[in-house]
């Protein structure tokens, strides 16, 4: 326990760890709704169809929710940046709306998730590092959950800010986050629901603790080098991190 006993920073990935997608029926569905309906809107020539097929062609050929749209824009003589921004953006803001339409309770507060990051407060703040929008995903996402107060904003990096820089290549999100937070990566922990993007993070910043977050999921086999712990919630994180805390001050007060 050594290492979660250290930590003074979390830097957490959003989707599929502050919340599991399988919980939410459709929800991968309503991303790609989303995202034909504002293709469609920031370029009226593409049908419905056709904006589709380039939302899922942009997760699948490149890990993010623009892709497909920038090769687009170069292909067809348009601006590929200031498409990309439009198309980020005003996406999720509309899978938000759609989310919270078709699932009212998106993201519920659980009240011992809250409590547990409420009386770590003291010790630990916290930032993000997500391939979403901070201003329209991320802050609403740990606002809905109570958690936005223990979060330092100027630490929340999406992939806007980390200039579209990938997880699974670069640690540009990663290292923002901690910089913004004025943390040490040595006591810091990285927690992700994706192994290619532990993989890469704990190669690339040294002293980093990496976490799995597995949802009820596993891995069952021994855990790859590059997972220091698996949890199945950031809750059960966080109370393994209070424990390490607490059993730490016990020791230093322990009589002889
Ligand atoms: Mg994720």
């Amino acid at each position: 326990m050594k290492k979660l006993r250290e930590i003074e920073f979390g830097c957490w990935d959003v989707d599929g760890v502050t919340y599991d997608f399988d919980a939410y029926e459709g929800f991968h569905d309503i991303c790609n709704d989303a995202c034909a309906a504002v293709g469609h809107l920031v370029l009226p020539e593409l049908d419905l169809e056709e904006s589709r097929d380039l939302g899922i062609r942009s997760y699948k050929e490149h890990g993010n929710c623009v892709g497909a749209f920038v090769e687009w824009a170069a292909q067809n003589g348009r601006d590929p940046i200031a498409l990309r921004d439009r198309v980020f953006e005003n996406y999720h803001r509309e899978l938000l709306t759609r989310v919270f339409e078709a699932h009212p309770h998106f993201c519920a507060p659980d009240p011992e998730t809250v409590a547990v990051f409420s009386r770590c407060a003291d010790f630990m703040s916290h930032g993000t590092a997500t391939h979403a929008s901070v201003e329209h995903w991320a802050k609403p996402v740990a606002r809905t959950l109570r958690l936005l107060p223990y979060f330092n904003e100027a630490a929340m990096i999406g992939l806007k800010e980390a200039n579209f820089d990938l997880k699974s290549d670069v640690d540009t999100a990663v290292r923002m986050s901690i910089k913004a937070a004025s943390a040490d990566p040595h006591r810091t922990l990285f927690a992700e629901d994706s192994l290619k993007n532990l993989a890469r993070q704990k190669e690339l910043i040294a002293g980093l603790t990496t976490l799995f977050i597995h949802h009820g999921r596993p891995l069952e086999s021994r855990l790859p080098a590059y997972v220091d712990f698996q949890f199945a919630t950031p809750r059960d994180a966080m109370l393994a991190l209070e424990t390490a805390r607490i059993t730490e001050r016990r020791l230093i007060v322990a009589p002889r």
